[in-house]
C-alpha cells in the first residue's frame, strides 16, 4: 500500500508509492562523458581565475558567476517587488589534476582533500559580513545540471541571504528542541540505528541512511553520530575528513555499480554560527541520485512521489559491492 510519510525536520509530506516500483527499469540513462583530456578546460593548466590551490585541488572563480563581488548598493523596491544586487561568490572546485569524471573514482585521500577544501572556502566566505550562507554542492552528469565534461568538479556559492530550505530545517529543529529539550538530529540518528532497516552503512563517527520520508529513490543522508554533532560543517568536520571521504567514496561507488553510473547531486547542509542553531541543528550531506523526474504534482503541492520505499533502497545499497 502506498503511504504518506512526513519529514520530521521540515514537515514535508512524501508519497511512498510502492506500486510504481516495478517501473523503476525506466530510470534515466547513465552518464556519458564527451570531453577527452585534450579538449578539457580543467586539464593542462588551461584554467584561469584561481583563488586557491592545494593538495591537487584548485578553486577557480566561476566565469559565468551569478554574483558580483562589488560592494552592493541599497536594495530598492517597486511596489511589491524587491530588487537587490546579487552580491556573492561563485567558485568552481576542480577536484583532481587528473581527467577523472566521477568523484567515486578518485582515491579516498583525494576526496578528503576536496572535502577539506570545502571547509576552508566556507570558513573564508563566512568571514565576509555580507555573506549569509555558503553552499558546497556537486552536479554530476547532465541530468544533475552539469555539462558533459569528464573532469570531476564541484561548486561553492556564497550568497547574501539565508535560503528558505535551510531556514525551514532550522525552524523545525528549534521547535523540536524547545519542546523536547533534545536535538532532533540526535534522536533521528538514534532511531535510525535502532530500526536499522534504512541504514546503508555506519563507521565510528558517521551514519549513512535512506531518510524515512526520502523525496527521491536511493536518496542517502550522511550525518555525524551524536557525539560529533555540530551545526557548522566547516568546523564540525575537523578531524573527521578522512573517515568522511571513505564514506563518500563507498556510497558513490555503490551508486555507480548498483545504479549504472547515474547522474547525482550532493549538497552539504550546514548552518553557520550566525544562525544561532548550534544546540539544535547538525550538518549533514544529502546525496541525491537523479533517477526520476519531478513532475506537475510535485510542482503543484511541494509533495514528492517516491516510487521505491527507502527501506528497499537501503537494503539494495547495503548489498551492492563497492
Ligand atoms: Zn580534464
Amino acid at each position: 500500500m502506498p503511504q504518506l510519510r512526513k519529514d520530521p525536520i521540515v514537515s514535508r509530506w512524501v508519497i511512498v508509492a510502492t506500486e510504481r516500483a516495478r517501473r523503476s527499469a525506466a530510470f534515466v540513462d547513465p552518464v556519458k562523458h564527451e570531453t577527452s583530456p585534450e579538449d578539457c578546460p580543467f586539464c593542462h593548466d588551461r584554467m584561469s581565475g584561481e583563488v586557491y590551490s592545494g593538495d591537487g585541488v584548485k578553486v577557480l572563480k566561476d566565469k559565468t558567476a551569478f554574483f558580483t563581488d562589488a560592494e552592493p548598493s541599497t536594495p530598492r523596491a517597486n511596489g511589491l517587488y524587491q530588487i537587490s544586487p546579487s552580491y556573492g561568490h561563485h567558485e568552481l572546485v576542480v577536484e583532481s589534476p587528473e581527467h577523472i569524471a566521477n568523484m567515486a573514482d578518485l582515491p579516498a585521500e583525494q576526496i578528503g582533500h576536496v572535502f577539506r577544501t570545502y571547509a576552508l572556502r566556507m570558513r573564508h566566505h563566512e568571514n565576509d559580513p555580507l555573506v549569509k550562507y555558503v553552499l558546497a554542492y556537486k552536479n554530476y552528469g547532465v541530468a544533475a545540471g552539469s555539462r558533459s565534461i569528464g573532469h570531476a568538479r564541484s561548486q561553492i556559492m556564497a550568497i547574501p541571504v539565508v535560503p528558505v530550505r535551510l531556514q525551514d530545517k532550522i525552524n523545525g529543529a528549534k521547535l523540536y528542541f524547545d519542546f523536547h529539550e533534545r536535538s532532533l538530529f540526535v534522536d533521528l540518528v538514534r532511531q535510525e540505528q535502532k530500526e536499522a532497516e534504512r541504514v546503508v552503512l555506519e563507521t565510528d563517527h558517521f551514519i549513512a541512511f535512506c531518510p524515512f520520508a526520502a523525496r527521491f529513490p536511493f536518496e542517502v543522508w550522511i550525518m555525524p553520530k551524536p557525539k560529533h554533532q555540530h551545526s557548522d560543517y566547516s568546523h564540525g568536520v575537523e578531524g573527521l575528513v578522512p573517515e568522511l571521504a571513505g564514506v563518500m567514496k563507498t556510497l558513490l561507488l555503490k551508486y555507480k555499480a548498483g545504479l549504472n553510473d547515474p547522474a547525482y547531486n550532493f549538497v552539504i547542509q550546514s548552518a553557520p554560527a550566525s544562525l544561532g542553531a548550534e544546540e539544535c541543528y547538525c550538518w549533514h550531506i544529502e546525496l541525491l541520485p537523479r533517477l526520476t523526474r519531478v513532475a506537475g504534482f510535485e510542482r503543484g503541492t511541494g509533495f514528492y512521489i517516491n516510487p521505491i520505499p527507502p527501506e528497499m533502497t537501503a537494503k539494495f545499497l547495503r548489498e551492492v559491492k563497492a
